[in-house]
C-alpha cells in the first residue's frame, strides 16, 4: 500500500500521518524528516541539501526524489526480510507534478503503485485562524494556540518556562501567501489523482480521532473497491 496524505499547513496532516503510519503498518515518508536525517548523517545527498539550505534555496525536485528513492530501497530491503511492513505513507511529498510523475515511475519500477490519495479538507478561513493563533516556545519549540491550547501563564512555556511567542512568518499576510502558494502548486496534483480515481476527501474540521477514523475508512473503501 502506498498512501499519500495531502493538506495545507494547519490541516493537521502531520499529526494524522504520525498516527496513521503505525496503525496501518506503513513506513512514514516525510520529506522534512528525510532532509534533516540526511544532513545529520552527512551523506552525499545530505551535503547537497545542506548547501541548498545555506544558499536559502528550496530543495530541488531532483534531490527530493533521490531521497525518497533511497527510502523506497530501504523499504524494499525491509520487506525482503519479512518485517511485515505493508508499504509507505507520504507526508509532504509529492509537492509538484514533476515529483508525482517521478514517484509513479519509481513505484512502477518496483511493480507497485499508489493506492489512495487523501485530501484533508479545511476551509481557508479556519486554516488562517489556526495558524494565526499559533505560538511557539523560543527554547523548546513546544507549539501552543492562544484559543485552543494556551500555556497556563500567558507567554510562558509550561514545559520549560521559556518565552512563548508568534513566529515572524505566522502573520496573517505571510500565512495567506503560503496558502496561496500551496493551492497554486497542488491544484494540478489534486486533478491528476482525481482523474485517476485515487482521491478521497476527508473533513479536517472535526476531532483528531474522527479525522483518523475517516481516513482509515476511506483507505479501506478504496482498497476493497479496486
Ligand atoms: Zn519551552
Amino acid at each position: 500500500m502506498h498512501l499519500i496524505l495531502m493538506g495545507p499547513q494547519g490541516s493537521g496532516k502531520g499529526t494524522q500521518a504520525g498516527r496513521l503510519a503505525p496503525r496501518l503498518g506503513l513506513v512514514l515518508v516525510a520529506t522534512g524528516d528525510l532532509f534533516r536525517r540526511a544532513i545529520a548523517a552527512e551523506t552525499a545527498l545530505g551535503h547537497q541539501i545542506k548547501a541548498a539550505y545555506d544558499r536559502g534555496e528550496l530543495i530541488s525536485d531532483d534531490l527530493t526524489v533521490a531521497l525518497v528513492e533511497e527510502k523506497l530501497d530501504e523499504l524494499s530491503a525491509e520487506r525482503a526480510l519479512g518485517t511485515g511492513v505493508a508499504g509507505a505513507l507520504y507526508d509532504g511529498f509529492p509537492r509538484t507534478r514533476l515529483q508525482a510523475d517521478a514517484l509513479d515511475a519509481a513505484l512502477t519500477r518496483r511493480e507497485e503503485a499508489i493506492s489512495t490519495v487523501i485530501q484533508i479538507d479545511v476551509p481557508r478561513q479556519t486554516l488562517v485562524n489556526r495558524l494565526a493563533g499559533r505560538r511557539v516556545c523560543t527554547i523548546c519549540d513546544t507549539v501552543y494556540h492562544i484559543e485552543f491550547n494556551p500555556p497556563r501563564e500567558e507567554g510562558v512555556c509550561d514545559r520549560c518556562g521559556g518565552e512563548v511567542r508568534q513566529r515572524p512568518d505566522d502573520t496573517p499576510a505571510a500565512i495567506e501567501k503560503r496558502l496561496d502558494l500551496y493551492e497554486l502548486e497542488t491544484a494540478p496534483l489534486l486533478a491528476h489523482y482525481r482523474d485517476r480515481g485515487l482521491m478521497a476527501v476527508v473533513n479536517g474540521v472535526q476531532a483528531i480521532d474522527l479525522v483518523t477514523r475517516d481516513i482509515e475508512r476511506a483507505v479501506k473503501g478504496t482498497a476493497t473497491t479496486r
